[in-house]
């Protein structure tokens, strides 16, 4: 590591100034991301802007179907929510497969969000429940949100506050980790809705999260595992990388969206 300022904002407001005032500086909200980049110098900021202890990203509400989680609420907080897992236990399940339970108690769903790494399980979630991210400055819906690998619609001292979605009928998510990150190798979030079928692929997209025409056609006609027996998921906008083909990839959106889909029927 090397010499960095720290702050601890006590507010949005200041950390939006310290933010502005720093020379090249950074939000930190868990640091499990953040930090490692740092160690490794692919980040070197000159201050750090803690969101930690800001009482106002923190913490989970829920009014009807409507869940809003504040962007500081660790991802152990969302995994043992009871209001949430009442109505969406697909996203309780999603947070306790992220990481290990250090990751779990120290990552925030802001900064995973804002992150926007291919291989996290939030984006698929927020991209299949078409949920709204919200900053100090705006509202972006989760289409709009996610623009490419490690790429938002961020401004450069944006700052997500919270997140908000209408908890779907029916919703399931299944990943095939990464056996040493537990990052997805390849997850699939499923939702239906009214008569409205969406899935959402992280871990598997060489641009990062998205949805699938394929799974989501077949899923329409059929909300069963079998109706996507035999459906051809194209390889080429896929990854190759060390740990799996592209062919092996599309494979696994088959076999994830399934369980998936067993999930969400209950
Ligand atoms: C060993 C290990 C395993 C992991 N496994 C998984 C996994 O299986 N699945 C998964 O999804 N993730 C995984 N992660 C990542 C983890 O979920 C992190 O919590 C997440 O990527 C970043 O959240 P954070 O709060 O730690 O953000 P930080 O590291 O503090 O910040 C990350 C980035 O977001 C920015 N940021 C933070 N908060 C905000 C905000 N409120 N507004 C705007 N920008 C902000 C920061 O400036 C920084 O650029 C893993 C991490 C580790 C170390």
């Amino acid at each position: 590591m090397y010499e960095v300022n720290y702050h601890r904002a006590g507010s949005l407001e200041e950390a939006l100034k310290l933010l502005k005032d720093a020379d090249d500086g950074k939000l930190i909200s868990g640091g499990q991301t953040l930090i490692p980049a740092m160690k490794t110098r692919l980040a070197a900021p000159s201050d750090l802007v803690d969101l930690r202890h800001i009482a106002e990203l923190r913490g989970i509400s829920v009014s009807g179907r409507t869940v809003t989680i504040g962007a500081g609420t660790t991802h152990a907080e969302v995994a043992s929510n009871a209001d949430i897992e009442k109505i969406c236990p697909a996203l309780c399940h999603l947070a306790n497969l992220i990481g290990d339970p250090h990751v779990r108690h120290m990552g925030t769903i802001g900064g995973s969000l804002a992150n926007n790494d291919p291989a996290a399980d939030y984006p698929a979630a927020m991209l299949a429940m078409s949920a709204t991210i919200l900053t100090n400055a705006r509202e972006i819906v989760a289409e709009d949100f996610f623009t490419g690998l490690f790429e938002t619609a961020l401004e450069e001292d944006e700052i997500i506050t919270a997140v908000r979605f209408d908890a779907p009928a029916k919703a399931g998510y299944a990943k095939f980790p990464n056996p040493a990150s537990r990052y997805a190798m390849t997850g699939v979030f499923v939702v239906q809705d009214g008569g409205a079928v969406r899935a959402a692929v992280t871990g598997a997209g060489d641009d990062g999260v998205f949805r699938s025409a394929e799974v989501e056609e077949a899923l329409a006609k059929d909300f069963s595992p079998a109706a996507l027996d035999g459906i051809n998921v194209p390889a080429d906008a896929l990854m190759t990388d060390i740990h799996a083909s592209a062919a092996y990839r599309a494979g696994l959106i088959v076999a994830m969206a399934k369980r998936a889909v067993v999930m969400a029927n209950g």
